[in-house]
């Protein structure tokens, strides 16, 4: 699988779901989408001006979320981050997933600890008045 390939699955992954017509990468980098240059209608209400070195884009600003850090999609500052999780990924896959299966079934004992309340109903309150 070539690199741009795995580029395109970590996009996916940890792309979120939201978009908008401007951002902020976390590199301070700001980005903005061009529709906005020409939204709302002249004489409506003053035009959008976007900071001066904002990156106009043909559509509207998708982050990326890793790291518990945001950044703007179509900036590069997290590409070199992202290359090494995923070079680190690509050699430890079988690591990987055997840490994630022992944290699943891990999940899985502590989820069968917990008691489970059953709501009885009017019927079933019936039943044991009546010794059945
Ligand atoms: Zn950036």
């Amino acid at each position: 699988m070539d690199d741009s390939k795995k580029l395109e699955f970590f996009v996916n992954a940890f792309e979120t779901k939201f978009a908008d017509y401007e951002g902020e990468c976390r590199c301070g980098r700001h980005f903005h989408c061009t529709e906005l240059l020409t939204w709302p209608p002249e004489g409506e209400f003053e035009a959008y001006k976007p900071p001066f070195d904002s990156t106009g884009l043909d559509y509207r600003v998708h982050f990326i979320s890793f790291e518990n850090k945001t950044y703007v999609i179509d900036c590069e500052c997290w590409q070199e981050r992202a290359n090494k999780i995923m070079g680190f990924i690509g050699t430890h896959d079988t690591e990987l997933a055997e840490y994630l299966n022992a944290i699943t079934n891990e999940r899985r004992r502590e989820a069968e600890k917990v008691q489970i309340v059953k709501i009885l109903s009017s019927q079933d309150i019936r039943n044991i008045e009546n010794g059945r």
